[in-house]
């Protein structure tokens, strides 16, 4: 799956349950499932069939079910069949089937007849609604197939499927299997669809869709491939085609193993509460995570979409073919999707460089774990909420960047032998971590098995702290190793990591060692600075002496993407009080003119930190001026919109400057210009790049008033077929400042006129700027029953929550941390710990930081006045 990502958190949650794994006495082995949905209703109608193997005698079977409405149900055994009578758990969300006569060891076939609701949660068989009618379509994962069928709903008890369904004559019907058979009736009105038998799958694979979709298709390696959306958006769907056809061919080839499901299906719903999902054969979208505009689309949808349609597809090995034992090894599925998403994508697109937004994931993992309130990779999960709450950055971004670790290490080649081999041995199975680390330290002859443990059972990332010496030309790096919490002053229990690192001198060649000591000695071979993270491919911080980082940062010897871990890195230092920030700021001005935007927008976004929430009040006009006079010129010689046929790359560097200079450095004449740019983009879309457009609006709006407000919402209302422009203005809309529109954004996004699906992210997004979040917060909490109830209890709650962390006041924790033991999470425990402890760390960097940043202000003016 792919959350719609904010920080690190989930829009896909569930509601409260408690620990209900099944007693393992009763295994499927077959699924017959048909379903009659009744769109009009919002209800549906199931027969089911389950073939299953008792491994002792029992007169009672007991499976997953909610909200379910049982007709009857028989189970057959030995030529007999039985009447079962039904009870029903509601917590445990379970049903139990009690015959009178003792069933032998042995197979049964237990036959169910029910009806089910069509709900409007987002979540089993649900309602979707575009262009005036209904869809019905379904999201099972992590624990919602039992809404859909009554069923062994764990990831363990894998079973084949034949499914079908009876829809509207006018509608189709999609799902994991190839259309077998298409026939009118049995009842009149109706089709019946039949779909080919799935291989072994977990329930949570299990998908149906239906409406009126219809379908783009190719092919690659001889296996079909559609990409769908509702009849108005068909236009849409040629850049995920061409993405998913060189993609599965990739994976065809890198894993050795044959695409498994038959045919690929990957379609665009109009409601959906996570971001995509691998659905064995029949991928799910949001429609923007999928639909690109081949003549207006920036290049930051385009790649977000060829990453995303990609993740879903490694997972038809990761996660589908091969699947975790238990909901604790979650990062077997998602880690491995999200390490190999941009595998194929390198390939397709080099100029697009994915391997800077790999070091920049890394980064994001690294801020998550500098937290006391992080997790482990592997933690123990029972219950819905439980197994909800770990679909976080640490089971995605996190062990995607301890994998590219290892990967570095052991080498790409035998990584991929290592991983083949274990896929291969694990193909419609099940497996824990230790089956994967075994596999690849037994093929690669490295120590992959205590790396790995070392990094999923422990929480928390490791810094290196290096100093370099020198004694008659031969150099020496004395490194020393402990766990990094990224507030001044504080100290956590001393774990060690195996860790393979990566050393290099500016110009040499990386050399690798295992660091599992908390001192060790590293030779060097030169007596210059050396970097301590090569190509930025470890997963660790890394602590330089100031003099260090600044001889590296003016070196001119860095990739792109150690400049980027140099940063990053340099930016913890700052935030852990280890450093001084003008160590920080130094490196900063020497990178100012960088041409690589990664490396831009890094520093964008830690600029703007600093002159939101650490620069003081009367320091922010001097610190606005060093943004002007030091990013303003390369925004200038760019142009504004500067010329149309500029390459992504520079495109985008426009666009960050823009943002950077506009609204960092509250650039009068830019936010002016960017204003006159709006305008003519709301007449005339294509008057500006794709790759533009978005920041433009974003600018404009920051400084816009409410003649400008009014005339955004006006143009949101035409935009429902052109799903990125429509977003593109949505996401402008909550960068207005002025308290009155603020609560106009606010009031709009609890509207009919915005989609559930869109509803937190639109309140988190104000919840993150100084200028909207006062407002945000306090109508969020005046209004929590109604968001609450609205999102359908958790949906999209984790989001806000984690916004909350933008804060920067003591009391405002107290307030957040106040409310919530009032109005408690079950699925956000973890969320609110953290937003709170983001936002104590924020105050406490503030005081730590602001004597060092008010004495680097006074330097800049001196140095600015003697110019
Ligand atoms: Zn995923």
């Amino acid at each position: 799956m792919v959350r719609i990502l904010f920080l690190a958190a989930i829009l896909l949650a569930a509601g409260p349950a408690s620990a209900q794994r099944l007693s393992g006495n009763v295994v499927p082995e077959h699924y017959t499932l048909w379903f009659a949905p009744d769109l009009e209703k919002e209800t549906f109608r199931g027969r089911e069939s389950i073939e299953v193997v008792l491994t002792e005698p029992t007169s009672a079977i007991t499976l997953h079910a909610a909200e379910i409405a049982f007709g009857e149900v028989t189970i057959t055994a030995g030529g007999r069949t039985q009447t079962a009578r039904v009870t029903t758990d509601t917590a445990r969300e379970t049903a139990t089937f009690t015959v009178p006569q003792p069933i032998a060891e042995g197979r049964a076939t237990i036959q169910v007849a029910y009806t089910g609701l069509l709900n409007d949660k987002l979540r089993g068989f649900y309602i979707s609604k575009a262009n005036g009618r209904k869809y019905a379509v379904t999201q099972m994962e992590a624990t919602d197939a039992r809404r859909a069928f009554p069923s062994f709903d764990e990831p363990a008890y894998k079973a084949t499927f034949d499914i079908s369904l009876m829809v509207d004559a006018g509608d189709t019907a999609l799902s994991n299997g190839r259309q077998l058979s298409d026939t009118p009736g049995p009842e009149p009105g109706k089709h019946t669809l039949n779909f080919a038998r799935t291989p072994k799958m977990s329930t949570y694979l299990a998908a149906m869709i239906v409406g009126d979709f219809v379908c783009r298709e190719g092919a690659s390696d001889g296996i079909p491939i559609r990409v769908c959306s509702t009849p108005d958006k068909l236009g849409l769907t040629a850049f995920a085609l061409d993405a998913a056809q060189q993609q599965l061919a990739f994976y065809n080839n890198y894993f050795g193993i044959r695409y498994a499901f038959g045919k690929l299906d990957i379609i665009a719903v109009p409601d959906f509460s996570a971001g995509a999902m691998e659905n064995a054969g029949a991928i799910t979208f949001r429609e923007r995570l999928l639909l690109v505009d081949p003549a207006n689309s920036s290049v930051n949808v385009r790649k977000r979409v060829a990453s995303i349609v990609s993740h879903e597809i490694a997972h038809q090995w990761f996660g589908n073919l091969v699947t975790m034992k238990w909901w604790d090894d979650i990062w077997l599925n998602e880690g491995f999707a999200t390490w190999m998403a941009n595998k194929p994508v390198a390939v397709w697109k080099p100029e697009w460089r994915v391997e800077l937004d790999d070091a920049d994931d890394t980064q994001g993992a690294l801020g998550l774990d500098a937290l006391r309130s992080t997790r482990p990779i592997r933690m123990t999960v029972e219950t819905p909420a439980q197994i909800n709450e770990v679909f976080d950055g640490i089971a995605y971004q996190k062990t995607a960047a301890v994998l590219r670790m290892i990967e570095a290490y052991v080498g790409p080649e035998a990584f991929q032998k290592g991983v083949a081999s274990y896929l291969k041995r694990f193909s419609y199975a099940n497996a824990a971590g230790e089956d994967f680390w075994t596999e690849v330290a037994t093929v690669t002859g490295k120590p992959v098995d205590r790396i790995l443990r070392s990094f999923v059972d422990q929480a928390g990332a490791p810094v290196l702290s290096v100093r370099n010496s020198c004694t008659n030309g031969t150099g020496e790096l004395d490194v020393h190793m402990e766990r990094f919490i990224g507030i001044p002053g504080a100290t956590a229990p001393f774990p060690t990591w195996t860790l393979p690192a990566c050393f290099r001198t500016a110009g040499g060649q990386p050399r690798c060692e295992v660091v599992d000591r908390p001192r060790q000695t590293v030779r060097a071979d030169t007596c210059q600075p050396t970097v301590a993270n090569a190509d930025s491919r470890g997963y660790y911080f890394s602590e330089y002496t100031p003099e260090s980082v600044r001889a590296l940062a003016t070196s001119g010897n860095l990739a792109p993407v150690e400049r980027l871990g140099l940063l990053g890195g340099e930016w913890w230092m700052v935030r852990a009080g280890r450093h001084d920030i003008d160590v920080y700021l130094d490196a900063a001005t020497a990178f100012a003119r960088d041409e690589t935007t990664a490396v831009l927008e890094s520093l964008a976004g830690r600029l703007a930190v600093v002159g939101q929430d650490l620069v003081s009040t009367a320091d922010r006009p001097k610190f606005q001026s060093w943004i002007r006079t030091h990013f303003g010129p390369q925004l200038t010689a760019l142009g504004l919109p500067g010329d149309a046929s500029d390459n992504d790359e520079r495109q985008s560097r426009r666009a960050t400057l823009l943002a950077l200079v506009g609204i960092t450095g509250n650039d009068a004449g830019v936010q002016k210009r960017a204003r006159e740019l709006a305008e003519a983009y709301l007449k005339n879309s294509s008057s500006l790049s794709g790759t533009l457009a978005p920041t433009v609006l974003g600018v404009a709006a920051a400084g816009g008033d409410r003649a400008l407000y009014d005339q955004f919402v006006a143009q949101l209302g035409t935009l429902s077929a052109q799903p990125e422009l429509y977003y593109r203005l949505l996401g402008a809309l909550s960068q207005f400042g002025d308290p009155a529109l603020v609560k106009r954004t606010l009031e709009f996004a609890l509207s009919p006129a915005v989609r559930t699906q869109d509803t937190a992210t639109l309140i988190a997004n104000l919840m993150v700027r100084p200028r909207s979040q006062d407002v945000a917060w306090e109508f969020t909490g005046s209004n929590w029953p109604t968001i609450l109830k609205q999102l359908g209890e958790f949906q999209g709650i984790p989001a806000i929550v984690e916004s909350l962390g933008a804060f920067c006041s003591a009391g405002r924790a107290q307030e957040i941390r106040a409310f919530f033991e009032k109005n408690p999470i079950p699925s956000s425990e973890r969320a609110v710990r953290q937003a709170v402890e983001r936002i104590e760390n924020c105050v406490a960097l503030a005081e730590r930081q602001g004597k060092p940043l008010a004495a680097w202000m006074a330097k800049q003016s001196a140095v600015g006045s003697q110019q």
